[in-house]
């Protein structure tokens, strides 16, 4: 890779209301500890699943709860940040779908997961899908109480996501690998986007999906253990 010279970068100390922000994060991380908590007594398994606009968070979470609604109760959550589309599409397949708006905020945090979980009756549940809001970068730092977080990306999106947002995958349990068909058209090779993945992530459970046919859906589910 070229070393480009010519870079301004931010030191140590000297964000603007870097104090703020570590009480922010810590503030959060406690509220997505209480949330964790209150889904484990009542028996909820939570997924978290982050990723860029466009990228098929919300197909993806579509074709899961078609093929998991037999087997579990389901209910998802839909944070955007003024609309309510994606959630009008989760509520088509017959689940409960609480949409959280979150104004301008371009990420989920867990006061607003605690708060949109006041809305369910969680021991009538057994999975909770949590679409995050299109972003592949704060997401990363603010846990909402997930039992297991997704991260999806798309071929559509080239061939140096995984390398340019490396925080988000460091925590990921599952990376979808999403539009695998369109991977030629793209001239995006999908192994080498695994191979970025694992070298950030060894942990993480990589799959390829097409979200639009169910290609690859299944490999989702096992690797979600559900
Ligand atoms: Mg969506
Ligand atoms: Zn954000």
């Amino acid at each position: 890779m070229t070393k480009f010279k010519d870079v301004v970068k931010t030191e140590e100390g000297e964000v603007f209301d870097v104090e703020l922000e570590k009480n922010v994060l810590e503030a959060n991380r406690k509220l997505a500890q209480e949330n964790r908590a209150l889904l484990q007594k009542h028996g909820v398994k939570a997924i978290d699943v982050m990723g860029a606009i466009g990228a098929g968070k919300t197909s993806l979470i579509e074709k899961l709860i078609e093929k998991l609604k037999n087997r579990y109760r389901i209910a998802a959550f839909k944070g955007d940040l003024t609309t309510t589309i994606d959630a009008e599409m989760l509520s088509r397949h017959k689940v409960e779908v609480v949409a959280i708006n979150t104004g301008k905020e371009c990420h989920l945090d867990a006061n607003l997961v605690k708060k949109a979980l006041q809305r369910l009756k969680l021991d009538s549940l057994d999975l909770l899908f949590i679409e995050n809001v299109g972003n592949l970068i704060c997401p990363a730092e603010f846990p909402l109480g997930s039992d297991k977080r997704i991260v999806v990306i798309s071929v559509t999106e080239g061939p140096f996501m995984v390398v340019k947002h490396p925080f988000i995958f460091m925590d990921a349990d599952v990376v979808v690998i999403n539009k695998i068909d369109l991977a030629s058209a793209m001239n995006v090779d999908v192994k080498s986007l695994e191979t970025d993945v694992k070298k950030i992530n060894p942990r993480a459970r990589v799959v390829t999906t097409n979200c639009r046919t169910g290609e690859g859906i299944d490999a989702v589910m096992a690797a979600l253990g559900l």
